[in-house]
């Protein structure tokens, strides 16, 4: 019985995970004045044009500290930010420049203030999973709203 409910909890754990890092995603692209939709990696700065699904494929959303590892922040708007496939997967998330592109982005305080927060044991119960997950869904409207994408 433990077993099957420990199951049942990664696999929301798992669809959260998506919907937030969806949220993540869209949050991050800019739109600029012309409709166009533009990628921007967190770590390495490379902006490129959303047009092909091969660029939505190379366009991450990435942790900064890993959401195995520290599972408090595993849903942190801070800890978690759009960047290149190549940065994400190939350098590992490219740390030492991600920490210089996420101070950039939300300022050292909130940078500082996450390193705390990684250490948080924090555990969500199925009802709070699904919550976060409908808050996400909800705030991933909103961003589609934006960007004029369905
Ligand atoms: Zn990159």
């Amino acid at each position: 019985m433990k077993g099957k409910f420990k199951s049942t909890l990664s696999k929301v754990e798992k669809k959260v995970q998506k919907t937030f890092n969806e949220f993540i995603r869209l949050r991050d692209i800019i739109k600029t004045e012309d409709g166009s939709l533009i990628a921007k990696c967190i770590s390495c700065n490379k902006t490129w044009l959303l047009n092909t699904p091969s660029d939505w494929k190379n366009y991450h959303a990435s942790h900064y500290f890993l959401e195995n590892k520290y599972q408090s922040v595993r849903y942190d708007e801070v800890n978690v930010n759009g960047a290149c496939s190549y940065c994400n997967r190939f350098l590992h998330g490219n740390l030492a420049e991600y920490e210089i592109g996420l101070v950039k982005k939300v300022g050292i305080d909130r940078v500082e203030h996450l390193k705390i927060r990684r250490n948080f044991l924090e555990k969500y119960d199925m009802i709070e999973l699904e919550e976060l997950n409908n808050l996400y869904l909800e705030k991933i409207k909103v961003q589609k709203l934006r960007l004029g994408i369905k």
